[in-house]
């Protein structure tokens, strides 16, 4: 049976995916996504049952087509998110296969393009765009061994306060993920010890402007690359509950414990690094340096924004981060679960091409591979800081897109019928 062909084969209908085919249909470049799950998997079903977008409806969204039946300023739930998804895709007629795995990819031998092996059946394409996800493989810390007496999820797995064990949660990390499910565990009345590490936290708003949109007319959104050493450094910020801005000091005086960076475990006893207030200290800042931001661009424009002086009021620090706990008994604290809000790796062991460096990463510049033909797409900081979100993929799919046009000409160059390739 001869074997299938398409121009660029898209793997994965996520938001990067989708955003990848608009572009191309677009452009009338011939397409196929194949996708393992449904459109927007993950967002259907590895993210636990309450979240919702982290930027409200207007902004976390592609160009062309709205939340209608959101508010603007309303954050859309992670159901909502992955119909508009699969909405946008019925809009841009996305040529999406669902339930079909790419499960391993290879250069053509002698000739151009690439075979990719699939859970049904093989398909050959000049260009491969890898749209898999920024966040694909949960990683854990080989902290506490799998043996201690304690149950240990990543925060992939976490769903809802019901399903994990009785008593006390220690989560690690204070990123968006661990600092939302760390609440809404505070609130199911859980005894919650949060593991707060380095991490930026904008305010929800100021001046009557969401931070999405100072980061945007600041231009924050636009940086190249993190600043140097913060190149994990967490945003956490958070769109429940109507949106608010993340206050490590009210969590403490609602009940939760707060300690430093998850350090080490002996014998049922976990140690914390004493970086708590250093780290709360340092997230303040990132929170004033955007206050200072907006003031001085509300001043240098003339706009006419209310001010608001009680943003800038930052409370006393509470016991736990003026004393912190350096380590904890998991018996003696009632601890039954460790919940890992660490973040997340890559899987590329499927894709057999010479476009990773020797840690395994991506080479790439802007999503274009050292291997030509091979495209990565919703990269974190693949051309910017917005690269890996709703809004930010769509100007990397662009110009990909572009790239894949241009290249598309230079091939389809003949001496008599010379012309530049379009895109350039
Ligand atoms: C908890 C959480 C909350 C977030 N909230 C927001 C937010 O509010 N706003 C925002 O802008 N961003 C948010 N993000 C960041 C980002 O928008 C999401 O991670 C988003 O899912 C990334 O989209 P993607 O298309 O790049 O990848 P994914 O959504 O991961 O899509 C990749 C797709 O590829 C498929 N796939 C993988 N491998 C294969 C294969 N071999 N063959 C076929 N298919 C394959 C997967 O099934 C998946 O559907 C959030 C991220 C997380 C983790």
């Amino acid at each position: 049976m001869p074997v299938e062909t398409t121009d660029t084969l898209i793997v994965g209908a996520g938001q990067a995916g989708i955003a990848m085919s608009a572009h191309l249909g677009e452009n009338g470049v011939p397409h196929v996504i194949l996708e393992r799950g449904r459109i927007a998997e993950r967002w259907r079903s590895q993210r636990w049952d309450s979240l919702v977008a982290n930027g409200p409806a207007w902004h976390d969204r592609f160009p062309g087509l709205t939340f209608d039946d959101l508010a603007p300023d309303a954050f859309a739930s992670k159901e909502r998110v992955a119909d508009y998804f699969a909405e946008y895709a019925e809009k841009v007629r996305a040529p999406v296969r669902c339930g079909v795995e790419v499960t391993r990819v290879v250069r053509n031998a002698g000739r151009p393009g690439f075979l990719a092996e699939t859970t049904h059946g093989a398909i050959e394409a000049s260009r491969i765009v890898v749209a898999t996800g920024p966040f694909q493989k949960p990683v854990i810390p080989p902290i506490v061994p799998a043996h201690a007496p304690v149950t240990q999820m990543h925060s992939a797995s976490y769903r809802n306060p019901d399903g994990l064990p009785e008593g006390g949660v220690l989560v690690v990390g204070a990123g968006s993920s661990g600092v939302q499910i760390a609440d809404e565990l505070l609130r199911a009345d859980r005894r919650v010890f949060l593991s707060v590490g380095p991490h930026d936290r904008p305010p929800r708003s100021y001046r009557g402007r969401d931070f999405v949109w100072w980061l945007g007319v600041l231009g924050l959104w636009d940086a190249a690359a993190p600043p140097q050493g913060a190149e994990h450094v967490t945003i956490s910020v958070s769109g429940a509950h109507g949106g608010h801005t993340i206050d490590f000091r009210d969590l403490a005086a609602r009940g939760m414990t707060l300690v430093g960076r998850t350090e080490g475990y002996s014998d049922g006893v976990l140690s914390f690094a004493g970086d708590l207030g250093e780290n709360i200290a340092v997230g303040d800042a990132n929170y004033l340096s955007v206050l200072d931001a907006a003031d001085a661009y509300v001043t240098r424009n003339g706009l006419d924004l209310p001010e608001e002086p009680h943003a800038r009021r930052i409370g006393s620090d509470p016991d736990c981060i003026a004393n912190p706990l350096l380590s904890v008994n998991l018996e003696d604290a009632g601890i039954g679960t460790i919940l890992w809000a660490t973040g997340f790796g890559r899987d590329d062991s499927w894709l057999h091409v010479d476009a990773f460096d020797t840690d395994g990463k991506p080479r790439h510049q802007r999503g274009v591979s050292t291997e030509p033909g091979v495209y990565f797409l919703g990269l974190p900081w693949q051309s910017r800081r917005g690269s890996s979100f709703i809004w930010g993929v769509w100007h990397d799919a662009k110009f990909i897109a572009e790239h894949i046009v241009t290249q598309r000409g230079y091939l389809a160059y003949s001496p008599a019928d010379a012309q530049m390739p379009a895109g350039r």
